[in-house]
């Protein structure tokens, strides 16, 4: 496979940019190898600067829902374009985007728009905090919520710990305020709201975890965690940046049928491009500023390209059986690679909620992120390495969860199944 391009734009990227890269995980750094540069995409498809092709399941990582270069959004955004970039003031179509949000999220009353998932998060657990009067948060082992300080932490070993800071910057005294819990543990969470409850602003969960591959929650745990906030009065935070428009219309709340607090929101609802959210409760949104007194702002918040782009995925994801189909083909894809590993002894677990995705090589269960820690990092280098080099891009860690697409057809999936043989069979001679 011809790399010289992806090489030589890579050792420039790396004098220029640290790591070559402007988010981590896109260095290649847990694989190995060239990280591939990115010409263009349309469908299904990726190309590089190289001009190799390639079945693309990171999709942006996650929002490209429709298939790159969709018509109708490029469309939407050509048109937003034409009247005006950025304003800094409101427009109708902010509204239409809210609509369309609680349309689908009946959970949500009222919206703020903001431009990132990271900032999504944190400015919702300062709303639960401000709405609370609490310092502390609980999170889980293994769940991602973006990069701000206090979320930004790692953890112990399977039980309930105070965080300590995940990277160098983060003082302590940020992440004192967060308290981690093994994910699907209701008892370490019980546990812990012994002890801190009534400090507790909030729990902030992935309703299902797709930052350490794809781990849905087991039965009972959502709706407990609901049980303990109640009691406890703290709030419930779905962190559906990854999955809200992505499992099911209307996000894991509907699919799983428990009510959070608040909802965060991110990828797919910017359609591509940079815009994210945080919504909830009327009472509890009212007290954000103007309307309340817990600030939070933004110069690019609700900019109208990303604003256009957003309307346009979310409503073509209205249309029926949209969600049927995604799931349809995220299932084929894993089972027919559970066959394939199965056929020669490869140990795998896979999982899949509507268009997400993920596989450990362990032989499971996988239920949490010691778990996840559990698969084979060898046996997934050498299958990632395989597959790259027959055209199918992953996601190049062994925690991330893959996507499809309303773009990605029997034929891409088949394709993709093939290649996967091939893979396994590298990864088997070589154990
Ligand atoms: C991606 C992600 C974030 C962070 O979003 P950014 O837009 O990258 O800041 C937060 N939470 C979850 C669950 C995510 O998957």
């Amino acid at each position: 496979m011809e790399l010289s391009k992806s090489r030589r734009e890579f050792k420039r990227a790396k004098r220029l940019i640290p790591g070559g890269v402007n988010s981590p995980v896109r260095a290649f750094g847990s694989v190995g190898g060239i990280p591939r540069f990115i010409d263009s995409a349309k469908g299904a498809r990726i190309r590089d600067v190289d001009g190799n092709e390639y079945i693309d399941y990171v999709g942006s990582w996650g929002p490209m829902i429709l298939g790159h270069s969709h018509p109708k959004v490029l469309k939407a955004v050509r048109k937003a374009m034409a009247s005006g970039t950025s304003f800094g003031a409101p427009t109708a179509r902010e509204s239409d985007l809210a609509e369309t949000i609680r349309r689908a999220l009946p959970s949500i009353q009222k919206v703020r728009m903001v431009s990132s998932g990271t900032e999504a998060t944190m400015s919702a657990l300062r709303l639960a905090r401000g709405v609370t009067g609490r310092p502390r948060i609980l999170k889980f082992d293994g769940c991602y919520h973006g990069h701000s300080d206090g979320l930004l932490v790692g953890a112990g070993s399977g039980v309930a710990t105070l965080g300590i800071p995940g990277s160098p910057g983060v003082p302590k005294a940020m992440t004192d305020q967060t308290i981690i819990a093994p994910f699907n543990d209701l008892v370490a969470t019980r546990r812990a709201f012994g002890r801190w409850g009534k400090q507790i602003a909030a729990i902030i969960v992935e309703p299902i975890a797709g930052n350490m591959g794809c781990i849905p929650p087991t039965p009972g745990f959502l709706e407990g965690l609901r049980a303990i906030c109640d009691e406890f009065g703290a709030l419930l935070i779905f962190d559906e940046v990854m999955t809200g428009f992505r499992v099911a219309k209307g996000g894991a709340q509907r699919l799983y049928k428990v009510k959070p607090d608040l909802t965060t929101l991110g990828k797919i609802v910017g359609g591509g491009l940079p815009a994210a959210a945080y919504g909830g409760r009327r009472d509890f949104m009212a007290r954000v500023a103007p309307e309340g007194d817990i600030y939070q702002a933004g110069t690019l918040s609700g900019n109208p390209l990303a604003v256009a782009a957003g309307i346009t995925t979310l409503e073509l994801l209205e249309a029926p059986g949209v969600y049927e189909t995604l799931a349809e083909r995220s299932s084929t894809l894993m089972s027919g690679l559970a066959e394939r590993a199965e056929a020669r002894g490869i140990p795998l677990t896979t999982r899949s909620v509507g268009g997400m995705f993920g596989f450990f090589f362990n032989r499971g269960p996988v239920d949490s992120f010691a778990e996840a820690q559990q698969s084979d990092a060898a046996a997934f280098r050498r299958f990632f390495a395989s597959m790259l080099e027959d055209g199918v891009y992953l996601a190049p860690s062994p925690y991330e969860a893959g996507f499809v697409s309303l773009a990605h057809k029997k034929r891409d999936i088949d394709l993709t199944l093939d290649a996967a043989e091939r893979a396994l069979a590298r990864v088997a001679r070589a154990r």
